[in-house]
């Protein structure tokens, strides 16, 4: 099978980790400090919080930036259950905003509309998330000049986006946001095996971050009710968590990060081939916003419904039947069972349920081979044809 991601390790990637494995720390060392600076540089932000996944650091986001019972977060349909779930950890409400029929993004148009409603009804949201799907940035420009109107917060959901720029600057620099998010789980750009970081501009929002990955637990004599009683000593000044990424998955990171811009070089390489290897297939191509440049996590095709009598269905099990890994991203959230019980309903966001029925990601990765990718447009062209 061909999957529809996967994993690039190198033998110097196995290195580090295992250096890190005969080393002093395997946890709380010195690689996961090397790490979040590494990021942090790399996408020339401040701060870079190192959690031991993109779900932990979208919950301690949420709480760092006060999101709690009787407020509103607002994210797209098209995405992970997670952006949604984090809002629900912290006892607030999660609702949806439709998505662009183009990008398949967080639409700025619909989330206009939607404030302007809120604001009638006095249910504005605290926060929003978008999340830049395929590592397509986002109308980040537009959805910050709504935040100044209306006062939300922006948390960006970059878990499909390290690696990609928008309007020319690194995603995660927080130019439009409060605080980004990047996964490192092994479909995703670069790899820790688990892992996950947040990158703030804002000193605060990344000290209450740094407390909640940790127990709520500080050693910083300046944060604590009254002087230490000795060296041993340290205070819980809140409630956190254990979240904290560990030296191993770290070492992992920093090794990754050296091929970064040659993974997602490698990804628009195989994603411009698959442009020529499809032009003739009932299938539109993702398209690309002339401010972005894509992470390339996902390769996301729809069918044109005109074009092809066989419905999604049978073209996915085809593939599947042929050994092309190809996979649906993302049911929409509020159809989940889950968020069914919440009470949303069918037919919320309309242009993301007519993606649901026509979109297909195809196998895209790193080591990918040219006659690999031939043969899922081979595939893919078998089992469209009428
Ligand atoms: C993968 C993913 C997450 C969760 O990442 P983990 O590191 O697995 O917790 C969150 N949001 C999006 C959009 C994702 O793709």
């Amino acid at each position: 099978m061909i999957p529809y991601g996967r994993q690039d390790i190198s033998d110097a990637d196995i290195r580090a980790v295992v250096d890190v494995l005969r080393s002093d720390f395997l946890t709380q060392g010195p690689a996961v400090p090397a790490f979040e600076r590494s990021i942090a540089d790399y996408c020339g932000t401040q701060h870079a919080v190192a959690v031991n996944s993109a779900t932990s650091a979208l919950h301690i986001a949420c709480l760092a930036l006060g999101v709690g019972p009787g407020d509103i977060v607002w994210t797209t349909p098209i995405t992970f259950v997670a952006s949604a779930n984090c809002a629900l950890y912290c006892g607030a409400q999660i609702d949806f905003v439709d998505i662009d029929p183009r990008t398949y993004n967080l639409s700025a148009v619909r989330l206009a509309e939607k404030l302007s409603q809120a604001e009638a009804t006095g249910k504005l949201p605290k926060a929003v998330i978008p999340v830049h799907l395929c590592g397509q940035p986002c109308d980040m420009a537009g959805i910050h000049a709504l935040s100044q109107r209306y006062g939300f917060k922006i948390i960006e959901d970059a878990s499909h986006a390290i690696g990609g720029k928008y309007k020319s600057e690194p995603i995660g620099n927080c130019r439009y946001s409060d605080i980004t998010v990047f996964s490192f789980h092994p479909v995703k750009i670069i790899t820790t095996g688990e892992g996950g970081m947040a990158l703030t501009n804002n000193e605060n929002l990344a000290k209450r971050m740094q407390l909640l990955r940790s127990h709520g637990i500080t050693r910083d004599a300046v944060d604590m009710t009254h002087a230490p009683d000795g060296p041993w000593y340290y205070q819980q000044i809140g409630l956190g968590y254990n979240y904290r990424m560990t030296d191993i998955q770290a070492a992992l990171g920093m090794s990754q990060m050296q091929r970064l811009d040659e993974f997602v070089a490698k990804r628009h390489m195989l994603a411009k081939r698959y442009i020529e290897l499809l032009a003739a297939l009932p299938v539109v191509t993702p398209w690309q916003h002339s401010d972005s440049y894509s992470g390339f996590h996902l390769y996301v095709i729809r069918l044109e419904p005109g074009e092809t009598s066989k419905a999604q269905r049978e073209v996915f099990e085809a593939l599947r039947a042929a050994g092309i890994g190809v996979n649906l991203h993302y049911i929409p959230v509020y159809r989940q069972p889950y968020y069914e019980q919440l009470g949303f309903k069918t037919g919320h966001c309309p242009e993301a349920e007519q993606y649901y029925a026509e979109a297909i990601s195809l196998p895209l990765y790193t080591t990918l081979t040219e006659a690999q990718q031939n043969q899922v447009v081979t595939s893919l062209r078998e089992a469209t044809s009428i």
